[in-house]
């Protein structure tokens, strides 16, 4: 795909989500897995500056090769305890935060850089191949993230189960609730992230404040 065929997708997918934001702020969140650096330049090139990363190395691969742009970078694939460390050196958001014990890990090795902004993930549906907490420990999560000065809580993420409009939304329902109430208790919070490339409007509609679009955006990845 072209520089210009990106463009377009990218101005497309602005167009949408203005539409579906009907004036609320709503940011996007480029996803470049499986995607070279080459790619997610040209796209910076156009003015998009956050994009999503799912494995750390490479991730860090990626940001050693774009090092001379402001980009800002968020891992949003699941986050094993003996990768903590490189994420929080090379990351500015972790969204997949969902369980006590890296909550330490993360902030140990953060250091003295700027706080970490962290997402809570949540398994909307009970799935049990995913990833993500029970909406029920996303209380207790928060206070345990909070204690850490080195992060920052900002909200909430999540991927719902594949299903049709009527599900889906109510999904994204349920995650605006949890993300309500979360926001209420606790003034960092402002971002709540779901939806992708194929339901992104339905979850704004919904209340999403970050979207975060791959394939749309990209064209369809290979598996490695
Ligand atoms: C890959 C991925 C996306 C993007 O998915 P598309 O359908 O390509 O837009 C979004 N969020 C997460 C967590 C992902 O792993």
């Amino acid at each position: 795909m072209d520089t210009e065929e990106k463009a377009a997708r990218l101005a497309d997918i602005k167009a949408r989500m203005t539409r579906a934001a009907a004036g609320r702020p709503v940011r996007l969140l480029a996803v470049s897995k499986l995607k070279p650096a080459s790619a997610i330049r040209e796209l910076a090139a156009q003015g998009q500056t956050e994009f999503g990363e799912n494995y750390v190395q490479e991730a860090q691969a990626k940001q050693a090769e774009l090092a001379d742009l402001p980009l800002t970078w968020h891992l949003i694939g699941p986050l094993q305890s003996n990768k903590c460390a490189a994420a929080a050196a090379t990351f500015d958001w972790v969204q997949s935060v969902d369980r006590e014990k890296i909550v330490p890990l993360l902030a140990q090795h953060r250091g003295n850089r700027p706080p970490l902004n962290v997402l809570i993930q949540v398994n909307i549906d009970d799935e049990a191949s995913k990833s993500g907490c029970r909406p029920e420990a996303v209380s207790a999560l928060a206070v345990s993230i909070l204690r850490f000065p080195e992060l920052r809580l900002r909200g909430l993420m999540a991927i719902p189960a594949p299903g049709d409009a009527n599900t889906l939304g109510s999904a994204f329902r349920r995650m605006a609730g949890l993300f309500d109430s979360l926001r209420a208790q606790h003034a960092s919070v402002d971002t709540l992230s779901m939806g992708m490339s194929d339901d992104f409007e339905l979850a704004i509609a919904e209340g999403a404040s970050l979207i975060r679009v791959g394939s749309a955006l990209f064209g369809a990845r290979i598996s490695p």
